[in-house]
This record gives C-alpha cells, structure tokens and sequence, in this order.
C-alpha cells in the first residue's frame, strides 16, 4: 500500500513516515500543497493524508482541486480539535474520513484500513450527468452556467434522479427518496412535481431531460455513457 502524507510540521511528517512504513506501507511526505498536487496525479496512491493547516492553499482546498482532477485516493483529512467548520468543509470539498489531533496511532491504521475496503472510483462531491450539476451540500444546481432556481422538494426530487442518471426510477423510488412520511398523500404528487422539475431543468433549455418510461416511471436521460 502506497501512501502520501501531506503534512508541513516536520516533526509529525517523520513520525507519520515512521510509524507508517513500520505497518508495512510504503509513505511518501509533501511539505505544501503544490508538492502534494505533483505527486497526487502522477502516482496513484492508496490513501492519502492531508493535514488542513498547511502553508499557502489549505488541505481542504488541496482535496477539491484533487477531485477536480480526477483523483480520487481515498483522503482522510487530519484536522484540529474542535474545527468543526474545518472537517464539514473538508468532506464537502470531497475528503472521505477525518482524525482530529492528536490521534492515537491504533486509530489512524484502523480508519486507513476502513478506507481502503471501500471501492475506489468518482466520488465527487458534486454531481453531475452531462451538463447538469447538483451540488448537495450547498444545495445548489445548474444546467450549464445557469443556476436552477428549485423548491426544497424539487431539489430532493432532481437529486433522486441525478443520484441515479439513466436508470428508470419508479414512483415509489422517487417517493421514497425526496419525501418523507409526512408526504402529502396525493396520488400523483410525482407527477406533478416531475411536471415542476422539467418546467425548470428542461422546457428553459429546449431539452427533454426527464422522461416519461412508460407504465414503469421516469428516467434522466444520460447523453454520454462513460465508464470510468
Ligand atoms: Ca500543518
């Protein structure tokens, strides 16, 4: 297992390597966020550990120009106690897992081993089905450059679908996805709000998005299938 430790405090960098290489892995150390980039697209590492308060762009900057860039090495960020802030941003920005510091080193090998089961492949923090983009976390989506302007209910109901682009999803699915069970229990609250979501995803831009499958429920039409 390969694995790089982004981490400015010479101190901590060693005893990161140390410990480390002592498990069996094979570490190598950036100092600053531009070593770190070089090294992260040009090696695929395992995992990857990103300190946040490092000189010049911070881990959590780092870890969204990483994803933009397609890599996506499992990243646990290793932050300060009690910046909340810093680890909410830090999985936003589309890090994995976080260790607060001091950590006991037990901890660390246990959560590098929890990240390394999980399969490895795009796990942007934003979503996105050829030029529509779904951002969950600020709650915000876009066809292209325009912002979508969407009611709470219909950006839970335009996420089910971006979450599952080119599927058929059933009425029940939807339901299941965007409402809760306080949902108002009208029959064809689906359709509906289907109706709403293409009045403001498609109908704008000449497109036809959201398809009706007939008897079986709709579909977001994926234009490009890319396998990854
Ligand atoms: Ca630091």
């Amino acid at each position: 297992m390969r694995v790089l430790v982004v981490e400015d405090e010479e101190k901590l960098a060693s005893l990161l390597r140390r410990g480390l290489r002592r498990a069996g892995m094979a570490v190598d150390v950036a100092r600053d966020g531009d070593g770190a980039l070089t090294r992260a697209t040009s090696t695929d590492y395992d995992v990857i550990l990103l300190d946040v308060m490092l000189p010049g762009r911070d881990g959590i900057e780092l870890c969204r120009m990483l994803r933009e860039r397609d890599v996506w090495s499992p990243t646990l960020m290793l932050t300060a106690l009690g910046e909340v802030d810093d680890r909410v941003r830090g999985l936003d920005a589309g890090a994995d897992d976080y260790l607060t510091k001091p950590f006991s080193f037990e901890e660390l090998l246990a959560r590098i081993r929890a990240l390394t089961r999980r399969p490895v492949g795009p796990r942007s923090a934003i979503l996105s089905v050829d030029d529509l983009r779904l951002d969950p976390a600020a709650r915000r989506a876009w066809r292209g450059e325009v912002e979508l302007a969407l009611t709470a209910r219909e950006f839970a109901l335009f996420e089910a679908f971006m979450r599952r682009p080119g599927e058929v999803l059933s009425r029940f699915d939807l339901l299941e996805h965007a409402w809760d069970e306080s949902y108002e229990n009208r029959s064809n609250v689906i359709e509906v709000y289907v109706g709403y979501l293409r009045d403001k995803v498609d109908r704008p831009f000449g497109r036809n998005s959201l398809e009706t499958v007939r008897g079986a429920g709709y579909r977001l039409r994926q234009e490009e299938q890319v396998i990854a």
